[in-house]
């Protein structure tokens, strides 16, 4: 459709610049007030100005887009952010569903019934390893229940022992008139169950303690004296059992604890291989630092344990031989009081035996610098 010339004003600033030979674009508007783009240009020939060219592109179509785009976006823009909503709460459901079965498990899980697992959602992504996690941290729990309940039921049946043979031989001797001699007889062996009461009550009440972390002053322990004493007491009682107690050798070394515990933890070791070494046998202690930790070893020529009661004699009331550790007195526990001790200091407490030819017990603790 041809369309009708219209007549374009040349403004006062473009015809300036038009005599300075530049080009000049300006929105117009037209008598009819229709808006125009306008491009004012000059022709110049040999360095002058000789005519001015005025091309015009009416602009209405144009705005007429951009008010047709702007009308679009206005409906749009609220329309996809809508959408996006109620997408996105849809995924979000989907999406945390395990996280909300997670948590129903979690809930019904408790101290009695720790054997509950959470369901794994296996995708390998955040939440199975959430999953993961939880599951690894309720079997420790699960464990570590067990084990307190397994204790307290063991220190009631221990404690019970003595005290049934206690209440035993008091109701014999309150049968009937006994001489001077009998009651005697019978006070004394009462006196040795209790003895072994409270021996074990206050092993117990070691254990738990060195159980529930170090003691918060740590003090510098320096081995090497430390390791004489020990061997003092060791010398004594092999001498009583005809064991030879000696130092294969020792070097200073110095760690950070509790040099009461870690004395206690050291004696028991000495006593256990006072105990289980025949008579004519060798208990060796020797301190050695190496690596950055101290090593304190003591090594018997004794009964040894078989490699599968190798981790075992360390829990808590585990005698190998129950009829034999009886006699010796000990309640179990002296192995685990001494590794609780260790470990309450950072370090480690092994075991290598063969039955028959002896074993050796090794404390290693994080060395102090020089
Ligand atoms: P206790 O000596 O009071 O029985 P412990 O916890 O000290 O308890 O030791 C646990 C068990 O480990 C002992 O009953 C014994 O069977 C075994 N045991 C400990 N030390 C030695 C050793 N040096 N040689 C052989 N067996 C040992």
């Amino acid at each position: 459709m041809p369309t009708k010339m219209k007549t374009l004003a040349l403004s006062a600033a473009a015809r300036a610049r038009a005599a300075r030979g530049q080009n000049t674009f300006e929105t117009a508007l037209l008598a009819d007030a229709e808006p125009v783009r306008v491009l004012t240009m000059p022709i110049v020939r040999e360095g002058r100005v000789v005519e001015i060219v005025q091309v015009g592109m009416p602009l209405r179509r144009a705005r007429a887009t951009l008010d047709r785009y702007r009308d679009t976006l206005t409906v749009l823009i609220p329309l996809g952010v809508g959408l996006a909503a109620v997408g996105g709460a849809l995924i979000a459901q989907v999406a945390l569903r395990p996280l909300d079965r997670m948590t129903r498990t979690a809930r019904r899980i408790s101290a009695e019934d720790l054997s509950q697992r959470v369901e794994r959602p296996r995708t390998g992504d955040e939440l199975d390893r959430l999953a993961e996690t939880m599951n690894d941290m309720l079997a420790h729990l699960e464990q570590a229940f067990a084990q307190s309940r397994r204790f307290a039921a063991d220190a009631a049946h221990e404690l019970r022992t003595p005290l049934a043979a206690l209440r035993g031989s008091i109701e014999v001797a309150l049968r009937g008139e006994r001489s001077p001699e009998e009651y005697r007889r019978v006070l004394a062996s009462g006196l040795e169950e209790v003895e072994r009461l409270i021996r074990l009550s206050e092993d117990l009440l070691l254990l738990s303690r060195s159980m529930a972390g170090p003691e918060p002053t740590r003090a510098v322990v320096d081995l090497e004296p430390l390791l004489l004493e020990v061997f003092d007491v060791g010398a004594r009682l092999g001498q009583a059992a005809g064991v030879t107690v000696r130092i294969e050798g020792a070097t200073p070394a110095t760690a950070r604890g509790d040099v009461t515990a870690l004395r206690r933890a050291l004696v028991n070791l000495v006593e256990n291989a006072v105990k289980y070494t025949p008579r004519g046998g060798k208990v060796e202690l020797s301190l050695t630092a190496t690596g950055g930790s101290a090593e304190v070893a003591v090594a018997d020529t004794g009964i040894g344990v078989e490699p599968a009661d190798a981790e075992r004699i360390f829990e808590p009331f585990v005698r190998l031989d129950a009829a034999r550790s009886r006699d010796t007195g000990g309640a179990g526990l002296g192995l685990a009081i001494a590794r609780s001790i260790v470990v309450a200091h950072g370090g480690t407490l092994s075991v290598e035996s063969r039955p028959g030819s002896g074993s050796r017990f090794t404390i290693r603790l994080p060395l102090l610098p020089a």
